[in-house]
């Protein structure tokens, strides 16, 4: 995989942009991010969130935080507050913006009101089932519903009584009067209003009837002055009725909408309804349960904003539907933390490795660069003594021929500290290696030999006594195959060993009282990020993402 830097991005929305600002077609560029608040953002969202804003920080314009709350659901609060807190984690701003489509249900209704008496909306009663029957297919045009030439007063009274909350749900729906015949399913007579006696978080019981999303985006957009409307492939159907409301509604001003294709990822699912799926059902643990693609996972999974930004930034903005490797998003966070993350060493599965030459209850600290490269992510202090903690798969008494780690006879450079030679293993009765005897070598103090000598491996290493014990969480890929829903039951394709806990990790100190969120680098191990799990006592890790050539770069 050959991945170029992220440069400032060019896509065809952003020359429409730079064109209608040439021309003075537009004067200030307005976008919006338009959300619905009936679950948490995913990494789809990202690409849409870095677009709409990205524009407006580019051209000096504005994008709107609007949440399309015409659907009133229970969790509505939770899910307002999870999807603010995770655009501005992603590092962008709304400032006074922070909007609602339920704000203008007065407005929609009076436009409502405004397309019945230009003849052009009327109310129907069919039933849900003979507007179905009514619609046609692809092939076949609709028919014409017996209430379609119902008199503007008929059609008004009838309004009015919706609105008034007389007709149960379902009785009776506002549509469009356009074209029964179209070829676009979604200009037969679509539905702009329906009733539904639901609360609704913020404004109470004062509505029996909702506004669709198709009626309420094109006319909260030109509310707003919206100058480019950007949403996905999907919608590009319901473009004509788009333009239909504002063309025939007395809208304030005149927004375009404009498609681009969907963020999609391999080995994940996004719809919210899925993601929504795995949460209640308890195949994870929470929306931020660190294997899902929300943000909130990602963040808690140790994502950076910036590695998300650059992510969303490489897969660029087309007009066509691409899946994208989920190896392109790991990509984005190691380049990321490879350049942020201090350095430390942690063992996860502990083999004792007793330097009988060493003197007992000696400790030694020795000053470790945070990052080779970067001498302003200083130093710490690592203890050494006589018993140490190595990797078990660092040892193997009887090693194949590429196996360059610790083996009987052989020496090694324990990093940041000495060269030891391996003189002896020993076994439980069962036969399992329990601990093995080495000695080191007083000449190579720092992990260098005055000699010149260089052991074919290095190796991470705690010191037994001063280790500190932490629980670390292993992730792989929540689902086994790179598109989840091609089998059916994307449930069926869910990955039994997407978890694996390690309750006895053994980690140099430094890290002690490390807070949430910290990330570091696990020598040879790959990237960590604390997790709010952790207590005073006890530091639980989440590995974000692996080192890719883990073994090959310390085997030099
Ligand atoms: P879902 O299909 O997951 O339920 P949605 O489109 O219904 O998503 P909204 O809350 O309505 O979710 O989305 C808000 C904005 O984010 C919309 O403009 C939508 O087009 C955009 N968006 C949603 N999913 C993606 C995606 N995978 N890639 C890019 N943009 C997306
Ligand atoms: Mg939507």
């Amino acid at each position: 995989m050959t991945i170029e830097a992220p440069e400032k991005p060019r896509d065809f929305i952003r020359e429409i942009v730079e064109e209608d600002l040439a021309a003075g077609r537009t004067q200030r560029v307005i976008t919006r991010f338009p959300p619905e608040p009936n679950g948490y953002l995913h990494i789809g969202h990202a690409k849409s969130i870095c677009l709409n804003f990205g524009i407006a920080n580019e051209y000096n314009g504005q994008c709107n935080l609007r949440f399309d709350d015409t659907n009133p659901t229970k969790e509505e609060v939770e899910f307002t507050e999870s999807i603010k807190r995770d655009v501005a984690w992603l590092g962008f701003s709304w400032g006074e913006n922070l909007l609602h489509a339920s704000d203008y249900f007065a407005q929609l209704y009076t436009w409502g009101e405004e397309l019945i008496n230009a003849g052009k909306a009327y109310v129907d009663s069919s039933s849900a089932d003979e507007m179905r029957a009514m619609r046609g297919t692809l092939t076949e045009p609709g028919t014409d519903s017996p209430h379609r030439s119902r008199s503007i007063e008929e059609n008004l009274d009838l309004f009015r009584r919706m609105r008034a909350g007389e007709f149960p749900d379902g009785a009776q729906v506002l549509r469009a009067k356009i074209d029964m015949a179209s070829p676009n399913i979604n200009m037969r007579d679509p539905v702009l209003y329906r009733i539904r006696h639901k609360s609704h978080d913020r404004t109470g019981d004062a509505w029996p009837i909702y506004p669709m999303y198709d009626y309420a985006h094109p006319l909260s957009d030109a509310i707003e002055g919206i100058t480019h409307s950007l949403c996905t492939l999907e919608y590009e159907d319901h473009r004509p009725l788009y333009d239909w409301l504002i063309e025939d509604v007395s809208v304030p001003s005149r927004p375009r909408q404009y498609e681009f294709a969907r963020l999609n990822l391999s080995y994940t699912v996004m719809s919210k309804r899925k993601l929504l799926g795995l949460v209640t059902e308890g195949h994870v643990h929470g929306w931020d349960d660190p294997r899902m693609p929300t943000i909130a996972g990602l963040r808690r999974r140790g994502y950076t904003p910036s590695s998300i930004r650059n992510f969303c930034e490489r897969v660029g903005v087309a007009k066509r539907e691409n899946v994208i490797d989920a190896g392109l998003i790991e990509f984005s966070i190691r380049e990321d933390l490879n350049r942020i993350a201090p350095r430390v060493m942690g063992v996860l599965d502990p083999l004792r490795v007793v330097i009988d030459n060493y003197p007992a209850g000696d400790t030694e600290w020795f000053d470790t660069p945070n990052h080779v490269d970067d001498p302003s992510l200083g130093t710490r202090r690592v203890p050494f003594a006589k018993t140490i903690l190595i990797e078990r798969e660092d040892f193997l008494e009887d090693p194949p021929k590429k196996f360059f780690r610790l083996a009987p006879g052989r020496e090694v450079r324990l990093r940041s500290a000495y060269f030891i030679t391996c003189t002896n293993v020993v076994k439980d009765d069962a036969g399992n290696i329990v601990e093995l005897h080495a000695t080191y070598d007083p000449a190579t103090r720092g992990g260098d030999s005055p000699d010149g000598r260089k052991p074919k491996a290095t190796l991470h290493w705690v010191a037994a006594d001063h280790a500190i014990d932490c629980e670390v969480r292993l992730y792989d890929r929540l689902f086994k195959s790179e598109n989840p829903e091609e089998s059916g039951n994307f449930l069926d394709d869910l990955n039994p060993q997407s978890l694996q806990v390690v309750q006895a990790a053994k980690l140099e100190p430094s890290v002690r009282g490390a807070q949430p969120q910290s990330r570091f680098q696990f020598e040879r191990l790959g990237y960590f990020c604390v997790d709010s799990d952790s207590t005073p006592d006890r530091l639980v890790f989440n590995r974000t993402v692996t080192l890719k050539d883990a073994w090959a770069k310390t085997a030099k």
